[in-house]
């Protein structure tokens, strides 16, 4: 069983040559860098089948309109990760996200509120 140590970092090194600043599991690599976790995500792919169907119920937790920022984001993290990606353009990149994504939340509630107002409108007549 690997765990989370949260001192150590991965010593792992990053393919932009950089050493990975992922915090290390007990085994002293990351979850991206782990060749015990990467032997289970290699079974689980094996799996295949099993897991698709889990993303797509994923999926279908997420907002349709927010759906094309969550891929965005994912894709961000994995750059994080590998260092294709500045740290500072990932973390500007996610305040923006949150700011569409609050303002697609205000949006949303106001549409639900005028629903109902036009709804009890309806029924007072
Ligand atoms: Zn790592």
């Amino acid at each position: 069983m690997v765990q989370l140590t949260n001192r150590q970092l991965c010593h792992a090194t990053r393919k932009d040559g950089q050493p990975c600043q992922a915090p290390a599991l007990s085994d002293g690599f990351c979850f991206g860098h782990s060749p015990a976790l990467a032997e289970k995500a290699r079974q689980a792919r094996l799996r295949g089948g099993q897991n698709k169907a889990q993303a797509v119920r994923l999926r279908r937790l997420i907002p349709p309109r927010l759906a094309p920022i969550f891929d965005r984001l994912e894709q961000v993290l994995d750059e994080l990760h590998s260092g294709k990606l500045d740290p500072r353009i990932g973390s500007s990149m996610a305040t923006v996200a949150a700011a569409m994504c609050r303002l697609l939340a205000v949006g949303e509630l106001e549409e639900r509120v005028r629903s109902l107002e036009e709804s009890s409108k309806n029924a007072k007549r």
